[in-house]
């Protein structure tokens, strides 16, 4: 009996106890006929920011950042002892409506979503790590007026995530105390409404009640002062890996403390 048990456990390979949803923002080709380069209606344009010096595209920066926080989830003693499944919503530049990004939520049925991108202002002078989440009440959500009973756990994780990016970002030139966490897109354009789509998608999917939702902008990238030292030859490589070791900390953090709701489909 010992031995048939042993040979079952060999044969059932170790399942994932928690899935990390990781979307990098963006990607793709502008379709040709929106002029402002957006593709308006599916909620999730070809690329948004683009860094004020060495030229990066926002879209590609969120695919490195994206690709190496799932090498680092994937590696991670921590996160194989909780065994973590990383899943990529993109590997490559193409371009995703915001629906089908949420749909790898639901499809994989994810503890943490995580979308990435980074940041740009009029002024192209702001700078800080901001953490996004579904507010509460939602009455700017375009299709219904849209309510997050999880509010208060994913403005937990927006403030994590934003203050553990940030801190790590510190010793590369990031200022101390510049991370917020910030749910609601009164104050920011049609970008973070996009972006407050793919959240709202995903979140009004009732069997996804365990999992936290955040959208991240890493930093503003348009702020010629921040590209040069998140975007440097020297400082390029090492502050992305920093990045995504933390956030992988933070994910296990959250995940070993965590203490999710109960099923709301159960208690009707
Ligand atoms: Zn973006």
């Amino acid at each position: 009996m010992k031995c048939l048990l042993f040979l079952l456990l060999l044969a059932v390979p170790a399942l994932a106890e928690f899935t990390v949803v990781i979307d990098p923002g963006h990607g793709g080709q502008s379709e040709r006929h929106h002029s402002d380069g957006s593709q308006k209606g599916d909620g999730s344009s070809w690329n948004n920011a683009t860094a004020a010096i060495y030229g990066y595209l926002e879209k590609d920066l969120c695919l490195n950042y994206g690709k190496e926080l799932a090498w680092a989830l994937h590696t991670s003693e921590r996160a194989k002892k909780l065994k973590i499944r990383p899943i990529l919503t993109r590997r490559e530049d193409k371009h995703l409506s915001a629906m089908t990004r949420a749909a790898f939520a639901v499809e994989y049925g994810a503890d943490v979503f995580i979308s990435i991108h980074f940041n740009a202002s009029h002024s192209h002078k702001a700078q800080g790590t901001r953490a996004y989440y579904c507010s509460a009440d939602h009455p700017e959500w375009e299709y219904v007026h849209f309510k997050n009973p999880y509010a208060d756990r994913d403005r937990a994780f927006a403030t994590l995530i934003a203050n553990t990016i940030s801190t790590t970002l510190q010793p590369y030139g990031a200022k101390p105390g510049s991370a917020q966490a910030i749910g609601d897109s009164k104050t920011d354009g049609g970008h973070l409404k996009d972006g407050y789509r793919i959240l709202g998608y995903a979140r009004q999917d009732s069997h996804l009640y365990k999992a936290v939702m955040i959208l991240v902008e890493i930093e503003f990238i348009d702020n010629p002062e921040v590209a040069a030292w998140l975007l440097s030859p020297e400082n390029r490589n090492p502050a992305r890996k920093a990045v995504a070791a933390a956030i992988t900390k933070a994910i296990c953090d959250h995940l070993e403390t965590d203490q999710p709701p109960k099923n709301p489909r159960k208690s009707r």
